[in-house]
């Protein structure tokens, strides 16, 4: 795979899956933006080693007007996006009716209209360039449900029904869009999940083996290396009929 020339930016690069998507694409010759909070330098210093200084823009994305400053920057900076990995995501775990308020909005905003955002003002450049890709980072959360993540699944299934939009209204053109849907992948995000059963009593062994044997019968994580060889993929010339797609790489969750 070879993406020199081409200009990448990667929201929510600064960690887990987000960091590793970064890697891939940096690794296959493009110019990187990262995105998130966090070890900034960390991040930066890794996709360094590539080969290319890394672009860095830290818009908060549940803000519109700061995903429109990062929008700029790469435009002004880059030359635009020719590569969007819509990766940024947040969690809540909690029953319906003690869903926080401010924790349903958050999660909205950052993980689905975000990713309407960062593509409205991705495609007009794509578009005159005439090559493009959109890769979103959903999960299988985007295409099965689990109690106590009301408003993670409902972001995640919405991120799937607008990959398929944007897929048709590109139909016409060599900009794919597609979704990335994995099952569990060992990141602070996950982390956080284990660290809860924890606190209440597991041992983090155990934690981690129930959290796996509930729902991913490979009983093994998904890495960020193997989604990011999935990503290179999508960038290629073979899958430019591939649209639309919600691609899981989860162990077997879904075929059960
Ligand atoms: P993570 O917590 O390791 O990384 C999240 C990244 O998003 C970080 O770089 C963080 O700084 C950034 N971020 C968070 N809020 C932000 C905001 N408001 N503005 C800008 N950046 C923000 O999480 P992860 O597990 O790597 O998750 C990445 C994506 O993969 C998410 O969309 C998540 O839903 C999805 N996903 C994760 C798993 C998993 O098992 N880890 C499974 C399926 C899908």
């Amino acid at each position: 795979m070879n993406l020199h020339g081409k200009t990448a930016l990667v929201t929510g690069s600064t960690s887990g899956i987000g960091l590793g998507l970064a890697d891939s694409l940096a690794a296959a010759g493009a110019q990187l933006i990262l995105n998130g909070f966090g070890d900034v330098d960390r991040a930066l210093a890794q996709i360094a080693q590539r080969g290319k200084a890394p672009g860095y823009h830290d818009a908060d994305l549940s803000d519109p007007a700061q995903i429109e400053a990062m929008m700029a920057y790469a435009g002004r900076r880059f030359g635009g996006v020719d590569i969007l990995v819509n990766n940024a995501g947040i969690q809540h775990v909690a029953p319906l009716e003690d869903f926080p308020v401010a924790q349903w909005n958050a999660i909205i905003a950052v993980n689905l209209s975000a990713v309407y955002h960062t593509s409205r003002l991705a495609l007009p450049g794509m578009r005159t360039r005439g090559w493009g890709r959109i890769i979103n980072v959903a999960s299988v959360h985007g295409l099965a449900a689990s109690k106590e993540k009301s408003a993670y699944v409902a972001a995640k299934h919405g991120v799937v029904g607008l990959t398929k939009t944007i897929a048709l209204e590109t139909a016409r053109t060599a900009i794919t869009c597609n979704a990335i849907c994995p099952g569990w992948v060992l990141t602070p995000l996950v982390q956080r999940q284990i660290d809860l059963r924890v606190a209440a009593g597991e041992s983090p062994q155990q934690a981690r083996d129930a959290l796996l044997a509930e729902k991913q019968p490979s009983q093994e994580f998904v890495t960020p290396q193997q989604l990011g060889e999935l990503a290179l993929f999508l960038c290629g010339d073979a899958a430019a009929q591939v649209r639309g797609a919600a691609w899981n790489m989860d162990g077997g969750w879904l075929a059960q």
